[in-house]
């Protein structure tokens, strides 16, 4: 294999637009590869003191409080952070002839070849399934990046990691946002989880959104593996034509016993018969067809501490993605049995008086809501709001059906769900709350013993937050005060 032609910085012009953590990350590459480089972001200094601080001592010409149009169309290069919206200026100087593309473009092309990348997308369910890929492959002891989007680890920062060398193992968690913005991410595996309402105030349309998600396949070849949810037909409408070999991952009871083809077998109802089902009992998760693996493999649920259907879900995709990239059956069952749930994912913090309180604070839409509560073991009260995403709260309402004793809402979209509530006809009070102090008081006060305070909010944090992570924060505060003694 030929390395991909690295483009040369040296001596280059690059606008890195956006500056948190990736914007960080990406000026100091660029510097240090000797670009002259231009950081601009709309928020002004004084909102920007952490991540300029963090840039002392690189040479940077800031932007800062609004974009210069000329800087971006006399560029050689523009690359931007996730989350920045397609700006005026980009559009300019895209047609002024400059290329303008996503991090996770850079990155990829100063990534060895010889190294293998796995690659996640989807709308709920990257994270999970992202760090649970990133665990099986260390357990083999090869050197592992996993990073992009999950945590604190932006791709460009693969590049100068021990995993980008022959051997290594690259496990990326990319957004919507970043395909959108690619133009050669090769992906060995390429992981589609689902596509379900989610950004349409972005995006504008449900086709428009599973298209980009979409690319995440484009750029592959005929021995890379695209990894669908058999599923989600949003997901496998994308897998039409696609040019490299799909494996899907099927949770439905009735996977197993469809047949369809020669290929006919547990995965009978898959395309030429090759991903993972689950069997009958739900206590195995079945590969069939991978590449390079035995005919069938079957490993135990009880492997893994995560629950719930999406989470066998989540885990089926990160197998198929490890077995691909050659990682042994041992250390994918040490790697499993390893794996811990990320924070922010239904994560008990609290129990005080037998209420049993819960941090979804990762659960930002509403079909992730839905994957949280459906079938849950108590009656919940439900915490949610916040900047509504522009879909609709129905599958939500629907699960919340067997198990909701009220709903607190909190921020923007709160009139919003309390409408959809009401036309969805809920016979449990929806109540308003000022802040998430309120919101947990209220929430417990509707609470018996043995019941739950769920945070899952089916929404954007930034109207009361800075992110998710901040939100579980502050309910996790709340709740210790709420449960303080004499409270
Ligand atoms: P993402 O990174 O895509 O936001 P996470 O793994 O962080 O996904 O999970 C976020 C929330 O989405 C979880 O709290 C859970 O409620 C829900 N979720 C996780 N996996 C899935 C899935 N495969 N399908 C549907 N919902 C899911």
């Amino acid at each position: 294999m030929t390395p991909h032609a690295h483009p040369e910085l040296a001596g280059k012009t690059v606008v890195v637009v956006g500056l948190a953590q990736t914007g960080v990350a990406l000026a100091r590459f660029c510097a240090r590869r000797g670009a002259r480089v231009i950081v601009t972001d709309g928020k002004p200094a004084d909102k920007l003191a952490g991540p300029i601080a963090q840039l002392a001592g690189v040479p940077v010409t800031w932007q800062l409080g609004g974009h210069d149009a000329h800087s971006f169309s006399t560029a050689d290069l523009v690359v931007m952070s996730p989350g920045v919206p397609t700006l005026p200026e980009m559009t300019a100087a895209r047609a002024a002839g400059v290329e303008v593309i996503a991090e996770i473009e850079l990155a990829y092309r100063f990534l060895d070849p010889a190294a293998t990348l796995i690659a996640i997308t989807g709308t709920n369910g990257k994270s999970t399934t992202t760090a649970l890929t990133g665990a099986l492959c260390e357990a083999s002891g090869r050197p592992t990046f996993c990073g992009g989007n999950l945590g604190n680890m932006p791709l460009i920062d693969a590049v100068d990691h021990p995993a980008n060398a022959p051997g290594g193992l690259i496990v990326a968690e990319v957004a919507a946002f970043m395909l959108e913005n690619c133009t050669s991410f090769r992906a060995r595996a390429g992981v589609l989880t689902n596509i379900t309402e989610d950004h349409l105030d972005r995006f504008g349309t449900m086709a428009r959104y599973a298209e980009i998600k979409g690319r995440i396949w484009d750029w592959q070849r005929p021995d890379d593996l695209a990894i669908a949810n058999a599923a989600d037909p949003w997901t496998m409408a994308e897998t039409a034509g696609i040019p490299s070999q799909l494996l899907t991952f099927d949770s439905r009871p009735g996977a197993r016993t469809e047949r369809s083809g020669p290929e006919a077998g547990p995965l009978g109802s898959m395309t030429r018969g090759r991903g993972a089902v689950l069997s009958a009992d739900r206590t195995h998760l079945v590969l069939r067809g991978v590449p390079g693996a035995a005919a069938e493999e079957r490993y135990p649920a009880s492997d893994l501490v995560i629950i719930g259907n999406h989470n066998l879900e989540n885990a089926m995709a990160a197998y198929l993605a490890a077995r691909g990239a050659g990682v042994p059956v041992d250390a994918v069952r040490a790697g499993a049995r390893a794996y811990r749930p990320l924070p922010h994912r239904m994560e008990l913090v609290g129990e005080r008086r037998d209420v049993y309180y819960y941090d979804d604070s990762k659960g930002t839409n509403v079909a992730s809501v839905a994957a949280s509560v459906r079938g849950f073991p108590r009656p919940l009260v439900l915490i949610a709001g916040g900047v509504d995403k522009g879909g609709s709260y129905q599958p939500m309402l629907e699960a919340l059906d067997d198990v909701c004793k009220g709903i607190v809402l909190i921020g923007q979209a709160a009139p919003l769900i309390r409408a959809a509530a009401a036309a969805h006809g809920v016979r449990y009070p929806v109540i308003d709350a000022s802040d998430m102090d309120d919101a947990v008081r209220r929430a417990t006060a509707l609470c018996g013993p043995g019941d739950a305070v769920v945070l899952s909010p089916a929404c954007a944090s930034y109207d009361m937050f800075q992110n998710f992570g901040h939100r579980g924060r502050v309910f996790r505060e709340a709740v210790a005060a709420v449960s303080a003694p004499g409270s």
